[in-house]
């Protein structure tokens, strides 16, 4: 029996068939940027990101996976970025693999110790469980990766949003 594939569009980021989706504007993402005066400024209906979900939705532990688009950008000069977290459970890293653009995975430890590597088509980054991540986009085309992880992970937001990473500035 031969079932169909699932397929994935490397140029747009879609998934197909696709689970859950989502889309983060500036509006989504006060206190993300260090400059929140500048964040108001803007049109607050700008995509900042989208996310493409796996299809299913099956219960207990399984591996999943999605891709991001993540547009150009910045506010007040630094960089268009995901918002980034931490996993709770110390034994869930990530797979990311870069489709399209340009950018920065930003890695970071509970010290607030900030690494990176570039992002760029093909490039694999294999992320420890026990660093936060998140993406910057530092070229002008969307920045478009694929990542998998676990679903028993879980998901930290506050605690690397506390630490602040690194700020990736276009001056
Ligand atoms: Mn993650």
């Amino acid at each position: 029996m031969i079932s169909e594939a699932i397929h994935l569009d490397r140029r747009t980021g879609v998934i197909t068939p696709s689970g859950h989706s989502s889309v983060r504007k500036l509006k989504d993402l006060a206190g993300l940027f260090f400059d929140e005066a500048a964040r108001r400024g803007l049109d607050p209906e700008t995509v900042v990101y989208q996310t493409y979900g796996c299809p299913g939705d099956l219960p207990g532990e399984q591996l999943l996976y999605g891709t991001t688009v993540l547009m150009p950008g910045d506010v007040g000069g630094e960089y268009f970025m995901t918002r980034g977290h931490f996993h709770t459970n110390p034994l869930r890293g990530e797979l990311c693999l870069t489709l399209q653009g340009e950018g920065w995975l930003l890695l970071m430890d509970r010290e607030g110790v900030t690494m990176r590597q570039k992002m760029s088509e093909g490039s694999l980054h294999d992320i420890p469980a026990h660093l936060a991540h998140r993406v910057v986009n530092t070229g002008d085309e969307p920045l478009i990766f694929f990542v998998s992880w676990m679903s028993d992970c879980g998901h930290d937001y506050e605690t690397s949003q506390r630490l602040g990473f690194e700020r990736i500035r276009n001056t």
